[in-house]
């Protein structure tokens, strides 16, 4: 599991609890609006050295009684080889876990929460679940990502845990009627608007024209 970096404590990563948040490299999409570039490109990310889960998790272990939960973050955390694993190390000291993901990995998804690995969860919208309009926002083709992502959705939905679905909103892709037909998908869920904040952006620094395994 490549962790970037540990932030030791925030307030504002899951409301009202005291929380640490972990940041894991890596990233199959590349949204040109992704404000984490250091985490989501190879040629950054590879320039800084990784942090070992077991320094992680005696971090954990110390603040265990002082800390309300831990979030998992990126970068996209399912494609790290032994979250699970980091998770129920986790877990075994009783933390509750928040875990962001943009919704391509679903067996993942579904491991986790069947094996009560994780108490709450947010997954990105990207946009409406059209292939092209997806491969618009996140830069890659992948050919089943709209399955996947759709699997992703069934999953929380039939899930017994918390969560939330956002979107970020870009003035050049999310028009009225994008919009429109978000809130008409998602308006009954805990679904949330983000906006777009056009600074430090991977698109700032990558023109995104390529796949995430050559970018
Ligand atoms: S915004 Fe896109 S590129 Fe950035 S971490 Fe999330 S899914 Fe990956």
């Amino acid at each position: 599991m490549r962790i970037a970096s540990l932030q030791k404590q925030s307030l504002i990563d899951w409301p009202s609890k005291m929380v640490a948040v972990v940041f894991t490299k890596g990233c199959n999409f590349r949204c040109g609006y992704c404000h984490n570039p250091s985490l989501v490109l190879p040629a950054l990310y590879n320039q800084t050295p990784n942090i070992d889960p077991s320094e992680v998790l005696r971090y954990l272990t110390d603040r265990a009684s002082w800390l309300d939960g831990l979030v998992v973050t990126g970068g996209e955390p399912t494609i790290q080889k032994g979250l699970k694993h980091f998770l129920n190390e986790a877990k075994k000291l009783g933390y509750s876990i928040k875990l962001d993901t943009n919704g391509s990995n679903p067996n993942l998804l579904h491991e986790l929460i069947e094996s009560k690995l994780v108490d709450t969860v947010a997954m990105d919208i990207k946009t409406l679940l059209d292939a092209s309009m997806y491969a618009v926002i996140t830069n890659t083709s992948e050919p089943n990502l709209i399955a996947s992502v759709k699997e992703s959705l069934d999953i929380l939905r039939h899930s017994k845990i918390h969560y939330q679905l956002r979107t970020t909103v870009l003035p050049n892709h999310h028009n009225q009627s994008v919009i429109a037909e978000l809130e008409k998908m998602f308006g009954e869920e805990n679904y949330c608007l983000q906006e777009f904040r056009d600074v430090g952006t991977l698109g700032d620094i990558c023109n995104c024209s390529r796949e995430p395994d050559r970018c």
